[in-house]
């Protein structure tokens, strides 16, 4: 048999001898991360498991519904199995919930009544979130209902506020939303224990108060879920961590009965809520992805870990660095001129399973002030817990990265980004030995 080698592979797919060598030098200083991570990953694959079993998943609950989707087996056992899973009273798990955004403006809207203020204790929510608050004016916003908005921001070294949020909690707080993850801000992701003790002070004050968790990006990155500590609900999209890289649309609401029910009555209707619905042709792809999602999650943690590495030591500032312990999936590197933000990005789409053959370009998009370059090949259209990167071209041209369906993939996206970084002589490549 004269067949290749891993490494003639690699090199016949363009990655050079030098960058595959540096590639395997950093793997190989891993080990003992990527093993902590696999632990991880198996206590959530019981996890999983375990909650699907308890909820008897059987074939029949992969058939197809349509119409109202009165007495839809599939989606009300997909229902309880999240609600296992996550430790929550209730589920609601839908296609009809379109994105995250989606979800926490269900949550928000469906659980807070004119009158009542919204607190976020850790800064800024996620841009996408402004609107939906009214933070930026926008039509159907919660200030256009009457519901205030208060912000605590985070303490310059990233704690939280304690004496502020103290102040800010009063008669009109009702609901406080904490976002796991730091999207694509600066600040320092939350670990579950951290939101476990921001909820108890919380709940010290005024113990009544809804505590929401911006679940996006974190699921299944821990052993332990928000729920876990406190929460009363959780709220997350099914094309990041959870849908496993198979669900191809949906959101999904997890808590308290009565936080869901209230979601639920504004996603369909007052009187109908959780009753109607139809799931059509994804729910198999649902429980398939959730089955999935611990494994899928390890592999991109390893993939944004794997990253941290080899550009730190070629002297890029990244958030986390290299050894930082990881509450979510998303990697920024700091890569100083447009020329090496776009090799990056052009590196990740040419190592992709779909679209390998397109270019990325930098371009406006609407709500940024500069430029954007954006690389995905994705199976499922803007899904984030595949292999995807971008960044707005202006100082200090940071990417974020993050996804990969299997480590495998996400390390020929790195060691190829690398590739089209080094090819145009943007990294001291004397350090790649
Ligand atoms: C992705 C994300 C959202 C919004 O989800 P979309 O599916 O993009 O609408 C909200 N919050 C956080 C922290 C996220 O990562």
């Amino acid at each position: 048999m004269n067949q290749i080698s891993t490494k003639d592979m690699y090199q016949a797919m363009g990655i050079s001898e030098q960058v595959c060598r540096f590639g395997e030098q950093i793997e190989a200083e891993l080990k003992e991360r990527f093993s902590a991570i696999d632990e991880v990953a198996e206590y959530n694959q019981l996890k999983v498991i375990r909650a699907m079993q308890d909820n008897r998943v059987s074939a029949e609950c992969f058939a197809i519904s349509n119409g109202y989707g009165y007495n839809d087996l599939g989606r009300d056992t997909l229902e309880k199995v999240y609600a296992s899973c996550f430790h929550g009273e209730d589920a609601l798990v839908r296609p009809q919930i379109t994105c995250g955004t989606h979800a926490l403006a269900l949550a928000l809207m469906s659980n807070l009544r004119p009158g009542d203020e919204l607190l976020s204790p850790v800064g800024k929510p996620y841009d996408t979130l402004e609107e939906v608050i009214g933070i930026r004016p926008s039509k159907g916003s919660l200030a256009e209902y009457g519901i205030m908005y208060r912000q605590v921001d985070l303490l310059p070294d990233g704690s939280f506020d304690y004496e502020n949020i103290r102040k800010a909690v009063g008669e009109r707080t009702k609901l406080v939303t904490i976002q796991r993850s730091k999207g694509y801000q600066t600040r320092p992701s939350l670990s579950v224990e951290k939101i476990g003790e921001l909820i108890a002070f919380i709940k010290s004050i005024k113990p009544e108060v809804i505590c929401m968790v911006d679940n996006c990006y974190g699921e299944f990155v821990e052993t332990q879920e928000p729920l876990d500590v406190g929460a009363d609900m959780i709220v997350g999209s099914l094309i990041k961590n959870p849908g496993g890289g198979l669900a191809p649309i949906g959101g999904y609401i997890v808590g308290k009965k009565e936080c869901v029910e209230n979601a639920a009555f504004r996603l369909t209707s007052p009187g109908l809520g959780k009753e109607v619905g139809a799931s059509l042709n994804v729910i198999s792809s649902f429980y398939q992805g959730l089955f999935q999602a611990p494994v899928v999650t390890a592999s991109a943690l390893k993939g944004a870990i794997f990253a941290a590495n080899i550009y730190e030591r070629l002297g890029f500032p990244v958030i986390p660095n290299a050894t930082e312990s990881r509450h979510d999936i998303i990697q920024a590197v700091t890569l100083n001129s447009p020329e090496a933000l776009i090799a990056f990005c052009r590196g990740i789409q040419a190592a992709a399973p779909v679209d390998s053959y397109v270019t990325p370009e930098p371009w406006a998009m609407p709500g940024y002030d500069s430029d954007v370059i954006m690389a995905a090949g994705a199976f499922v259209q803007g899904s984030s817990i595949e292999l995807s990167a971008d960044g707005p071209l202006k100082p200090p041209y940071a990417v974020y990265f993050q996804g990969g369906l299997t480590w495998y993939h996400a390390k020929l996206g790195i060691l190829m980004s690398l590739e089209k970084l080094n090819e145009q002589k943007l990294v001291n490549n004397s350090l790649m030995c």
